[in-house]
């Protein structure tokens, strides 16, 4: 697995080093739009400090706040008034998720009824 690179486009983001549209953010965690949206409602989560480049580079350390990460993403998407009709949290891992940003993070997709996946 790749080391994780400072550089990646999201470690740019939570140093405000490249512009993003947040929806969120507290000492942990920031969340912001997607820039090419899957959904009318499309934002990730990531977290500030933990260099992770994605779910596989977890460690069992790593429990409490990724369990925090996932609470403030349902926050978000009560917020965002997803909870009566439902949304999808997804973490891709690897090439054949299509992961492409190598900072973990956590997508909220809702806001119509989306694709099956089963
Ligand atoms: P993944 O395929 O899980 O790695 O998802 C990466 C997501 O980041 C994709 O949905 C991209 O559209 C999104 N993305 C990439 N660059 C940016 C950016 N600068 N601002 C917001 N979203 C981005």
């Amino acid at each position: 697995m790749a080391e994780y690179d400072p550089g990646n486009i999201f470690a740019r983001i939570v140093r405000a080093e490249v512009p993003s549209e947040r929806v969120y953010e507290d000492e942990e965690f920031i969340a912001f739009k997607d820039i090419a949206p899957k959904a009318p409602v499309h934002i990730l989560v990531i977290p500030r400090r933990q260099q992770r480049t994605g779910p596989a580079a977890l460690v069992d350390g790593d429990a409490d706040w990724m369990g925090r990460m996932v609470l403030v993403a349902t926050q978000i998407a009560r917020e965002q008034g997803l909870s009566e009709r439902g949304y999808r949290l997804v973490m891709n891992s690897g090439p054949d998720a299509h992961q492409e940003v190598q900072h973990l993070h956590l997508h909220i997709l809702g806001g119509t009824s989306l694709d099956s996946m089963a």
